[in-house]
């Protein structure tokens, strides 16, 4: 009898043990997750569970029934606190010591917090969890404003819920646009202008310098010499992976776990996937440490291929997604890989794609609700187009794919 542990309980975590079971594995599996839930998916979380539009049944990755019908053995609440390679075991935080034949590391990121004066007072939250929604949804039922610092992802999706919700909102950023990490001034400005039409206050080149409050609760966030009224927090401003239990055993790591294209790390009994990993992508010809539901699928379908023996390489362009409000933006590649942007569609009609260029082949794509063109984009990655094609509406760009 074998032993496969899984380091986590989230997204990659649930899908390892699901293709290992897939895979024809029959010995057992072990996941170990800190937090009180089965393997959710972390993406309604600030856009439907955040609204109340989708209960947890929805957000589970599979229903809790499954870990037993398929003889997983799911401990939730239990942290592991660290790895001995020389003996294969991990040991959790009350002691108990676990054996593996192959391990997988799938502990995520947690958020980036604030360490600034008035940062520990009532009522300023960060997104991570289900429970921290539920403590949000909370707090939304009597807040009347919410600041949100950070205009990235988090910041936005919240910000769309709270406004729709008729909450009065602000988001700080401190960079000189939104969205500034993920995509270029064109996509920022069009976002911005979609929140200030919707009721939401962004400003930009804002950093949050610290928070007064009233009753040990926060009333105000200070932002340099200004102050904005604020009754409800929360604070998107990226994350950390978790890479400390990796790094702790001697495993190679640099931003991120490192690992191979197998999803291997520096211990060959030892596999890693999702956000707390760093991986050689042979496609776009460099390392990256991504946040995102498809990457953590496709890394945790890899890494079970090749600890059931096999030799599974993962390569993909990296795509993303947001929902904010009824626009779904969907992006392929790294917008800040081109040097030239072709315009598809209308702005003004909330549905358009901006394609980017490097030396004339596509290398990314932001689509708003656009899926034809994200789907066709996924296929013309790294090909040679003719941009005035691209722009052209009445082109059908499905006749360049297979080119
Ligand atoms: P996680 O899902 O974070 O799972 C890791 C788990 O391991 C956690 O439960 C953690 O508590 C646990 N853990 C850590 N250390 C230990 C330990 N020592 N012992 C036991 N357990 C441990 N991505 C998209 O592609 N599209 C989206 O729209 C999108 N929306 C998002 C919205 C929100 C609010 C958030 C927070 C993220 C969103 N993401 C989105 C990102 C996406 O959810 C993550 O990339 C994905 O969850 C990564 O999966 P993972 O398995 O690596 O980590
Ligand atoms: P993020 O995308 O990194 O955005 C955080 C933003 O906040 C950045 O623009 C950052 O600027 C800014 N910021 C940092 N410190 C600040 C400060 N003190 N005051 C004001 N602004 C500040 O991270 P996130 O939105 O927090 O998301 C966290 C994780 O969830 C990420 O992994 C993200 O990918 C994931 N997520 C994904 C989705 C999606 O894919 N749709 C949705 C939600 C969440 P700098 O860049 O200069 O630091």
């Amino acid at each position: 009898m074998t032993a496969m542990v899984i380091i986590g309980a989230g997204q990659a975590a649930g899908q390892t043990a699901a293709s290992l079971r897939q895979g024809g594995y029959k010995d057992e599996i072990v996941i170990l997750g800190d937090e009180a839930h089965p393997p959710y998916q972390r993406p309604p979380l600030s856009k439907q569970y955040l609204s109340g539009e989708h209960g947890l049944e929805r957000v589970y990755l599979r229903p809790e029934k499954f870990y037993a019908d398929q003889s997983i053995d799911l401990r939730t609440g239990v942290t592991v606190s660290s790895i001995n390679r020389t003996q294969k075991t991990v040991m959790l935080d009350d002691s108990q010591i676990i054996h593996y034949d192959k391990l997988l590391i799938a502990t995520g990121s947690r958020p980036r917090k604030l360490n600034i004066e008035g940062s520990d007072l009532k009522g300023i939250h960060y997104l991570r969890t289900i429970a921290d929604v539920d403590g949000i949804r909370e707090a939304m039922k009597s807040a009347k404003s919410v600041c949100i610092v950070g205009g990235g992802y988090i910041g936005l999706e919240v910000a769309s819920v709270a406004v729709v919700a008729g909450l009065e909102v602000n988001v700080l950023e401190m960079e000189d646009r939104i969205l500034q990490r993920v995509t270029t001034s064109r996509m920022s400005e069009f976002y911005h202008s979609l929140h200030s039409n919707r009721g939401v206050k962004i400003h930009v080149n804002t950093a949050c310098s610290g928070f007064s409050g009233v009753d040990g609760k926060v009333a105000e966030v200070i932002c340099g010499a200004s102050a904005i009224n604020a009754d409800l927090v929360i604070v998107g401003i990226g994350i950390i992976p978790n890479v400390e239990l990796a790094r702790d055993a001697g495993i190679d790591c640099g931003n991120g776990i490192l690992v191979n294209d197998h999803c291997q790390t520096s211990d060959p009994d030892i596999y890693a996937a999702g956000d707390c990993t760093n991986h050689p992508n042979p496609i776009l010809n460099r390392r990256l440490r991504l946040e995102s539901v498809p990457n953590a699928m496709d890394q945790a379908r890899t890494a079970a291929a090749n600890m059931l023996g096999g030799d599974k390489i993962y390569a993909a362009v990296p795509w993303f997604w947001s929902d904010q409000y009824e626009l779904k933006l969907q992006m392929v590649g790294f917008s800040m890989d081109g040097e030239t942007e072709v315009l598809r569609g209308d702005k003004d009609t909330n549905q358009f794609a901006v394609f980017y260029l490097h030396e004339g082949a596509v290398v990314a794509v932001d689509a708003v609700n656009s899926p034809r063109e994200f789907m066709v984009a996924k296929q013309l990655y790294g090909k040679q187009v003719n941009a005035a094609d691209l722009s052209n509406p009445e082109f059908e760009l499905k006749s360049l794919v297979g080119k």
